[in-house]
């Protein structure tokens, strides 16, 4: 029998599953707590309580393979799921500058999981090596729980210690919106691993319907759109979806989209060089932009083996950024965080098959 993955759950559907409903608050501070990997030394349980839970339930619906260190202080993670099949995880430590009241800086160190929510990925990017493999299946909920905490456990980050979340792994979260949006609520649970839903960010390649729908729940989520391109025709080439659903369909859902008075929509733009690097791109992307609570995130077009898009020059980045701080729209440039273990999304895995 292939037994429940217990991350699956949420609190509330633990209680109804499991008498007296009190147990189920028990076992959320194990796993998220303590991060118990064995019912077995769940002490405050009865122990024919853990003798039945050992049979219905999985702890571990996650196998780690490798891990793999940047210079940078990023960490990448291999993992198998129990059909074989692997997805990746990185674990990022940021260095962000605090002020002080008394106007002293100091550095805070911060930590972002960034994690997948599928294996593979149906949507296709031409620059995406996630996409070349193909779409193999959807995550489960508690798959995609289970990368955090597993990286949390790896890395004895306290239970009490605040980390960032970005779904920017493998696959496309708004396809599989039902799994996500378990997984951002059980992540937010004040009983479990109490990552509030302001540090949660879902980036998407632009399903404008799945954008409505993720507003609609109201999950108060962070939002993030991979543009890459500001006209139609570009947008195509690099991401098929486009076809289906264009800028304007984008940008309509996103001024519908829910957000918090302090946030602003992330709009990711990767930059290939020679390809979507032009001022001119700027200038449009500034008008697209306009009216919108937005701030933009270059990120610099990580190569691997057998791709013919480029990696664009620091100068040209920087170009583009001032124009558009310049102009007033907020914008950032991604450190290529773990460019020397391969950290954008598939390259781990594809190295690991090449190794094989
Ligand atoms: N499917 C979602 C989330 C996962 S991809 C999305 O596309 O938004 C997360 C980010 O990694 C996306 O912005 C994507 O464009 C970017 N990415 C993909 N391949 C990359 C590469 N080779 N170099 C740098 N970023 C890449
Ligand atoms: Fe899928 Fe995102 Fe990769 Fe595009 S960039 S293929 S949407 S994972």
């Amino acid at each position: 029998m292939i037994k429940k993955i217990m991350q699956d759950y949420s609190k509330e559907e633990l209680s109804e599953m499991i008498k007296p409903s009190f147990r189920a608050k028990q076992l959320y501070s194990w796993i998220y707590h303590k991060y118990a990997d064995s019912f077995d030394n769940m002490q405050n349980l009865p122990k024919r309580m853990r003798e039945e839970l050992k049979n219905e339930f999985t702890l571990l619906p996650l196998k780690m393979l490798t891990v793999q260190d940047s210079v940078d202080g990023s960490r990448k993670y291999l993992f198998e799921l129990y059909d074989g099949h692997t997805v990746e995880v990185v674990l990022l430590l940021m260095r962000d500058k605090v002020y002080h009241e008394d106007g002293s800086l100091k550095h805070q160190e911060r930590y972002t999981v960034c994690i997948s929510s599928q294996v593979g990925c149906k949507v296709g990017c031409a620059f995406c090596l996630t996409a070349k493999g193909g779409f193999m299946r959807d995550l489960t909920t508690g798959e995609i729980i289970e990368q955090v905490r597993q990286v949390k456990m790896d890395n004895n980050i306290d239970a009490n210690r605040r980390v960032n979340l970005v779904f920017m792994g493998m696959g496309e979260p708004l396809d599989n919106l039902n799994a996500v949006s378990r997984a951002v609520k059980i992540f937010a649970d004040p009983d479990g691993m109490a990552i509030s839903v302001h540090r949660q960010t879902i980036s998407t390649s632009g399903l404008s319907s799945k954008i409505k729908k993720l507003g609609d729940m109201d999950l108060g989520v962070n939002l993030a759109i991979s543009l890459h391109a500001v006209d139609d025709e570009l947008r195509q080439q690099l991401m098929p979806i486009n076809r289906a659903y264009n800028i304007k369909s984008i940008i309509d859902a996103v001024k519908e989209f829910p957000i918090n008075s302090r946030k602003r929509v992330m709009f990711e733009y990767l930059v290939i060089k020679g390809v979507n690097d032009d001022i001119s791109a700027a200038k449009k992307l500034l008008s697209l932009l306009d009216g919108i609570k937005a701030k933009v995130n270059l990120i610099y077009f990580n190569p691997y083996g057998g791709t013919e898009f480029r990696r664009p020059e620091e100068k040209g980045m920087v170009e583009f950024q001032e124009f558009l701080l310049k102009r007033g729209l907020l914008c950032t440039i991604r450190e290529s965080k773990g460019l020397d273990i391969s950290a954008a999304c598939g390259q781990l895995r594809e190295q690991s098959k090449e190794n094989i």
